[in-house]
């Protein structure tokens, strides 16, 4: 690429931090102001953009546009400042942004596929770029974040999660593809909006809905390969459990609501057993919640438990399931124990109200993935101060204000010796002279480092396995300077060190299970990381320039 195109293609562009000599040699020269800037001149150029709009979703536009124009100078901004930018290009903020996709839909990033294309959704993929793809996220737009279906919107969060595929785990971003299954919305303010940018029409549901997704996985391994991750992102809860699976088995996949979310929590509470000291087996859960989140982390708690001896029955007892009818239990009257909570449907009388099931099951940890604010009430909270010296306390809901309790109310009625974690941040709270530190069960700190090393030792099939593993890693890395405030998650500033130790442990893990199909295996695991992760720092462009002797490289 020359000239003008060169300026235009955001994996190549360096802006004014193209040398005069590149510029002459690559037919830019005099298309860019004359200034030459350093890459860390343009950070801080950049930072101060940002820092001049004064809202988020302002500061997400920006962030946008630079990642259109250049996308190295967006990385080094967005790693150099993660905490910061984290809440901007990931929730809360892209939440904001996909429920105005229509207004910051600026540039094209990532495939449309709509269920019109059916019979030819590989031809749709071959309209992309770029052959070598090997991180498709994926999402059909009718659960996003805890906002409900936004249709086509939703595209933002396969953008907002593959770039921090980049940003955490170093990802080459060329690689990675987000892609929107557009079968319609149910969205009834969507479909009424003459601005929409999806199809116009109901969500297509059933067979065909099933066949088209069908035709997208087999498209997808014809033209990129059988090695290429799909991530499964905000499917609503029927889909997403059928889809996971149907397909786990046979294609290199993940849900990261379901699996994603479990490990991520799974890791905190194995972190809070050294906080406890309690075994994992003297622990009781009460999760407010079946869904996606709720089913996923009792899974593999049960997997957990079952690999400390316990059996599968004994696990399931310690598991307590709260859904909108009340407890989950065998026979309930209220029905609705189907699919995924049959398995933990207890012998028990029903009970509706969460206060009157934690006095009578006495829980050690109460999970919250419901997204109904509030429903850890003062009540629930101090019962579970009196009955445990430290309860264990997740709410778990995103966004902040669908949170079941604040950090605050938590500390509070429990007296400080909680145990907290949340989905959404929560500042640290000050208590009778003592500052506890809320841990963000945030499944950032899971599914990059999952994805890079799935990528870098070719693992086919992503077993139940990698995210115990993952669990366990996670939990590992929480030093005891974080355990002694309370914390049960590695502090956020620390996330891109903790995705590189995570892919690195896995990278071991899978070899030493049979999972990686890369031979001959890396002598060096974190020298061979390290060569592939995406760096941000600018190419040269200019060629190594020499002669040949005695003037015979120039004619006479
Ligand atoms: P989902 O599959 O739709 O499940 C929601 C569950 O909440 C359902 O089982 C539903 O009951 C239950 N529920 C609704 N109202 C209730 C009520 N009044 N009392 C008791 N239970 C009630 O959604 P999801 O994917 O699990 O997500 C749930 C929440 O978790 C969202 O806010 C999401 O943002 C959050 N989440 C957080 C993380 C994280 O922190 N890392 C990760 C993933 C999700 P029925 O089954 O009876 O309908
Ligand atoms: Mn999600």
């Amino acid at each position: 690429v020359r000239g003008v195109d060169l300026l235009r293609d955001p994996l190549l562009n360096k802006g004014m931090g193209f040398t005069v000599q590149e510029r002459q040699i690559l037919g830019v020269h005099g298309l860019i102001p004359p200034a030459v800037m350093t890459q860390s001149d343009q950070v801080m150029s950049s930072l101060q953009n940002f820092n001049g709009w004064t809202n988020d979703l302002d500061r997400y536009i920006f962030m946008m546009g630079l990642q259109d124009r250049n996308e190295k100078l967006f990385y080094k901004v967005v790693t150099e400042n993660v905490e910061k930018m984290m809440p901007i290009i990931y929730t809360p903020t892209v939440g904001l942004a996909c429920q105005k996709y229509g207004l910051t839909f600026r540039r094209p990033r990532g495939l449309y596929i709509t269920i019109h294309d059916k019979g030819f959704i590989f031809d749709v993929l071959c309209n992309w770029p770029s052959d070598n793809i090997k991180a498709i996220v994926v999402t059909d737009g009718e659960r996003i974040l805890g906002l409900g279906d936004l249709g086509c919107y939703g595209m933002g969060i396969p953008v907002g999660k593959l770039a921090l595929y980049t940003a955490l785990a170093g990802v080459d971003p060329s690689q990675c593809l987000p892609i929107m299954l557009d079968v319609g919305t149910d969205n009834k303010t969507l479909l009424d909006d003459p601005l929409y940018i999806g199809l116009r029409q109901n969500r297509v549901r059933g067979k065909p809905y099933e066949e088209f997704v069908d035709e997208f996985m087999q498209a997808v391994v014809r033209r990129f390969g059988n090695q290429t991750l799909i991530q499964f992102e905000d499917f609503g809860n029927h889909n997403a459990f059928t889809l996971l699976e149907k397909y786990r088995e046979k294609y290199c996949t993940f849900n990261d609501d379901i699996q994603g979310t479990a490990a991520v929590a799974v890791a905190g509470i194995f972190a809070s057993l050294k906080i406890t000291g309690k075994s994992l087996e003297q622990n009781k859960f009460v999760f407010l919640g079946a869904g996606e989140a709720s089913i996923g982390i009792a899974k593999l708690l049960v997997m957990a438990m079952v690999g400390e001896g316990m059996t599968k029955t004994d696990a399931v007892r310690r598991i307590w399931m709260v859904d909108s009818r009340g407890l989950i239990v065998q026979n309930r009257p209220s029905g609705g124990v189907t699919g995924q909570k049959v398995t933990f449907a207890q012998d028990h009388a029903p009970i509706d109200k969460l206060a009157e099931i934690v006095k009578q099951i006495k829980p050690t940890a109460i999970i919250g993935a419901s997204a109904v604010p509030g429903a850890f009430t003062e009540e629930i909270l101090t019962m579970m101060g009196n009955n445990n010296e430290r309860p264990i306390i997740f709410a778990l809901s995103n966004p902040t204000s669908k949170a079941e309790c604040t950090a605050e109310q938590a500390y509070k009625a429990t007296k400080g010796r909680c145990v907290f974690a949340s989905g959404s941040p929560f500042k640290p709270v000050e208590l009778e002279g003592k500052t506890f530190v809320p841990g963000q069960g945030n499944n950032a700190y899971i599914f990059p480092g999952i994805a890079l090393a799935t990528i870098l030792c070719d693992i086919r099939c992503i077993t139940e396995d990698v995210f115990l593993e993952s669990a366990k890693l996670l939990a590992s890395m929480v030093d005891k300077s974080s355990l002694d405030k309370g914390l049960v998650y590695p502090p956020l500033s620390k996330i891109r060190e903790v995705s590189t130790d995570l892919t690195e442990g896995l990278i071991n893990y899978a070899y030493k299970n049979n999972l990686a199909y890369l031979y001959p295996e890396p002598p060096n695991v974190p020298a061979y990381i390290k060569a592939h992760q995406y760096n941000t720092d600018y190419q040269d462009f200019m060629p190594a320039m020499y002669n040949y002797p005695n003037g015979l490289g120039t004619p006479v």
